[in-house]
This record gives C-alpha cells, structure tokens and sequence, in this order.
C-alpha cells in the first residue's frame, strides 16, 4: 500500500477473493473526510491487511445509491459496513445511505450479513441515537485495537461463518460493544500509557478536492491538559499526549508535502513548535496551525508566522466575562489576551479570529456589559500596535457559537440554553462589534444549534426521529416528533440522572465531573493535567485502563 495517495491518485483495487470486502463509509462529503485524520488512520490501518479489500465511501447527496469511490461498487454488496461517526449531524446521512442501499435500517431486522459497525470521536462521545441501527460500536481511538476486530470480522467471513459468530468473536474484544452481548460499560480503547503520543497520525490522503487542499494533515498532540469544561475533546481525548519532533521531521520526510497543517489543542504549548516550522520553512514546506492560545503568541513565534506568510491568526476568547470564563475553567489571562492582540496589529496580519460561545448556564445582561467594556480594550489594543503606520491588523471578526452541554463533559449537567436567550445574546453581540470600525460579527443560527443540542443529548429514544429524518430531512422529522424534541431538549439533569452514555467508561470518573460542575457554579478554577499525570480524573491514577485498555 503507499504510504500517501497525492492528486487523483487512488489506492490499488484488491481483488475480492478470499478476503473481506470492508466499506469504509464517512457520511459526509468527501472534501470533509479528505480533511479528516480519524477516517484516514482507520482507511491506512485496515488498508494494510492483506485479507481485507477496504474501499471508501462518501455521503453523496446527487448520486442515489452509495457507490464506493475506489470500484463503483454498490455499498449493499459489502457483508462489513464501518461508519464513521465525526459530528451528531452524521446521523441521518448514515441512515440514509442503508436506505439508499436496501440494507434494513435496523441491526433488529438484519439477521444475516451486513454486519454494520460504527467508530469515530461520537462512538466515545454519545453514540446512543444511532445504535438501533447498530450490530455494534468500536469505542476508542482506532490504533487502540480496531484491526484485531475486523480481523476477527475477516476470519468468519472467509470461513463461510454468519453474522452472529461474527459478533460473538468480537463482542469481547477491548473497545467493543455489541449490544446485549459485551459487558457494560465499555472502556474507551485508548492508544499507549503515557503523556506522549508513539505514533502521531497524518494523512494518507492529500488532495485538492479536499477542505484543507493539498495539506498533509500531522497530529501534534492528542487531548488537551487544560479541561475546559464544555470540551469534549478535552475530556474524550485524555490524557494529554504529545508527539516528538524527531517522528514528525521522518513523516514529513518520508511524504514529502508541499503544505503541512499542526493538528492538535494547545499548540503553544509544544515547546518545540518554533524549531519545528523552522525545519519546515528550510525545506520549503508550507504550513498552517489549528487553535493558538493567546499566551503562547510570543513576538518571535508571531514575527515567524508573518515572515513565512500566515496571514490569519485565531484566538478563542470562549466567554463574555472574566466570571464565565473562570466557570468553564478557561485559563486565561486579559493581559496576554490584549498584548497578543496588539502584536497581531503591530505585525500587520490581514486578520484576527476570535471565537466565543454563549448560552452559559446564568449568563446575563452582567456579562454582556463586561463584553462591552472587553471589546473597546481589544480595538484600543490593535490601535496601540499599529501605533502611527498606516495599517495594523485589518480585519477583527467575531464568531459566536452556542454552547452544546455534551456529554462526558461537566456541563453534561447544564439544562440546554433557549432559543430566546440565544437570541437576545446575538443580538447584543452583533450591537456591540458593530460600533466598532474593522470588526465583523457573525453569530451561530440558534435553531441549528437546537438541532445539534437534540442529537446530542438524545438516547436510542430519537431513533425513530432520525429514520425518519433519513426520508425527509431532519428539520421536517423534528417538527413530526416536536414532543420528542422538546422533551430532550427540556430536561433538567439532576446529580443522579443516568445518562445514555453512561453504557461507555471513557475513564473519566463521573465524580470527577460532576466536582467540576459544581465548581462551574462556584466560579472555581481546576489546575491544568501535570506532565507526570494526577489522580484528579481518575485515569492517569488508572493504570489498569490505559495498559488494559487492550484487553477488557
Ligand atoms: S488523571 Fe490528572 S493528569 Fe491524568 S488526565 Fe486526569 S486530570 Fe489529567
């Protein structure tokens, strides 16, 4: 197999004898799933195993029945069907791809082959809406074990053998959750028992049909130390591990891209990303880098980034007022915040990104005035760093999301915010941006972020929404199932509500969380992850879980 398909270039077509088909499906767009990591270790991990022939499929809304992008082939005639789960969203695609390739929506109605499996960041986040439609989960990050699954998968197929032994062999297996048959709750598979990351992931695909064109995709670190408390990533991903410089330089080396894109939380912190993009920008590699923060934007890191041409930097402000962004236990200093604001407009970058989410549990009018006040520093900020030259920074946009409580995270607890609320927050952001020259807003359409908040929170009980979702479009099967939705979205969790992903142990313990959410409500702060690890969540003090997260 090669190590990176460039351009239009696909992997080679395996012949079907004596192996098991797989199709490898990601029911979103392909421009999404070439620009997605997760997929791609899953597509280069199965792809190197000889007695499998994996080919990929797309969500495609012009062509009415799936079709795998390698053969042509129907997605019906593959007895392994893998979907992989990036956003809630996916899940009316994913039903609607059965649909579309006559194979019964509901595992129930499957006796025989296809066994349909799911994977992805949401099978370790709240899977549950979607697995009536599911003979199982892989629960956990793909290296952690996914191959030995699908190789037993493989084994039965050659062998003639049915579905059902199919599931008893794997159901088992570390990660793995056949319903009815694993014993709950599942443990999260996780990749290696240390703070760094053995084998970091990139791309296997690079192509300019993809979001991120032509970028080799290079994971610099998984998990983040610093548990914001509405991240799920912060929580599905710990704990923290990084990559070493050195297997980063053999990946680039070995591939050889022309553009490189740092994927990872927290980049500043990785001492050595100045070194790194140094060695990148020697051999005439291009790069880009995910998330900043604020303060890791030094002067020589910024003056670097503009010297090599990035012309956009982000900044994630995440709430209105030093009070919110204490609750959610964002570290964060107004200090560093303005000082790398001014730097941004002394360097003249083109523009300056910053994000934020409303929609905080009491967040109110307080709040708001703050903003206000924030916003006029961080104008008066980009005017001081552009002190009398002719230009500074020229373009300061604002994006406002709506906070989604998720699961595995302290805000689990929270009630889902309303819509009017979400509104009136808009509003008074977009005012407040507005009275500002070079500053642009643009707000999250707060019914959409309903939609998102229902599939999010939602158990098996939103199955029948999403089938029919899968027929008529989401919004249209919400209106059909408005009680349902309401019920969802009004729920008022208590300390011991049981929630539908608790059949998964992500090993974070629900203790840990729910201390967490109580120190929302008291305005506490959390120290970050230690490098040598704590107990505080009870994983890294779990040695069992990530060394036995290979086997039950
Ligand atoms: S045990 Fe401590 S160091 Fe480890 S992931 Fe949890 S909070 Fe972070």
């Amino acid at each position: 197999m090669s190590e990176l398909y460039c351009g239009r270039s696909s992997p080679p077509l395996r012949d079907w004898g004596g192996r098991l088909p797989v199709a490898l499906v990601f029911p979103e767009a392909a421009e999404h799933g070439l620009s997605t990591l997760g997929w791609q270790v899953v597509y280069r991990l199965l792809a190197a195993n000889e007695r499998l022939a994996v080919e990929r499929f797309f969500w495609d809304s012009t062509s009415p029945r799936p079709r795998s992008v390698d053969s042509g082939r129907d997605l019906g005639l593959f007895p392994l069907v893998l979907f992989s789960l990036n956003f809630e969203g996916d899940f009316p695609n994913a039903l609607k791809l059965l649909m579309d390739a006559d194979i019964p929506v509901r595992a129930a109605d499957r006796p025989s082959w296809p066994v349909v499996l799911a994977g992805g960041p949401v099978a370790f986040l709240n899977p549950f809406p979607m697995l009536p439609a599911l003979d199982g989960l892989f629960v956990g990050e793909a290296e952690a074990g996914l191959c030995d699954v699908v190789e037993r998968i493989a084994r039965t197929w050659v062998e003639g053998g049915g579905k059902q032994a199919a599931l008893e062999a794997v159901a088992p297996l570390p990660g793995v959750m056949v319903p009815g048959l694993s014993p709950e709750p599942v443990r999260r598979a996780v990749v290696g028992s240390s703070n760094v990351l053995g084998r970091p992931a990139y791309s296997c695909f690079v192509s300019s049909e993809a979001q991120f064109r032509d970028m080799l995709l290079l994971e610099v670190n998984r998990g983040c130390p610093y548990g914001c408390r509405f991240c799920a990533a912060g929580s599905i991903y710990k704990p923290p591990r990084h990559a070493e410089m050195a297997v980063l330089q053999e990946i680039v080396e070995r591939c050889e891209p022309h553009k490189v894109g740092l994927v990872g939380t927290a980049l500043t912190d990785w001492p050595d990303l100045l070194p790194f993009l140094r060695w990148l920008a020697e051999r005439k590699v291009k790069f880009s880098l995910s998330s900043l923060r604020a303060d890791g934007l030094t002067e020589e890191l910024l003056g670097f980034l503009r010297h090599t041409g990035t012309r956009s930097v982000t900044l994630a402000l995440e709430g209105a007022s030093r009070r919110l962004r204490r609750a959610m236990n964002k570290h964060f200093s107004e200090e560093a915040f303005l000082e790398a604001v001014a730097r941004v407009s002394r360097l003249q970058f083109g523009t300056l990104k910053l994000y934020m989410i409303t929609g905080w549990p009491d967040e109110g009018e307080e709040d708001w005035a703050e903003f206000e006040e924030f916003m006029a520093c961080v104008d008066a900020a980009r005017r001081e760093g552009q002190g009398n030259r002719k230009k500074g920074v020229e373009l300061v946009s604002l994006s406002v999301s709506c906070l989604v409580p998720k699961a595995w995270t302290p805000l689990q607890w929270a009630d889902t915010p309303d819509e009017d609320r979400l509104k009136a927050a808009m509003k008074r952001f977009k005012a407040i941006v507005g009275r500002h020259k070079g500053m642009r807003f643009a707000g999250e359409n707060s019914a959409q972020a309903r939609v998102q908040m229902f599939l999010a929170r939602g158990g098996e009980e939103i199955f029948p929404c999403l089938e029919r979702a899968a027929e008529i479009g989401l919004s249209a099967a919400m209106r059909e199932h408005d009680a349902l939705v309401h019920d969802v979205l009004r729920r008022h969790p208590e300390r011991d509500t049981v929630f539908p992903w608790d059949r998964l142990d992500i090993g974070v313990s629900r203790k840990f969380l729910y201390s967490e959410w109580i120190k929302y409500g008291r305005g506490m702060v959390t120290p970050p992850c230690p490098q040598d690890g704590c107990q505080a969540c009870g994983l890294c003090g779990m040695d069992d879980f990530l060394s036995l997260s290979h086997g039950r």
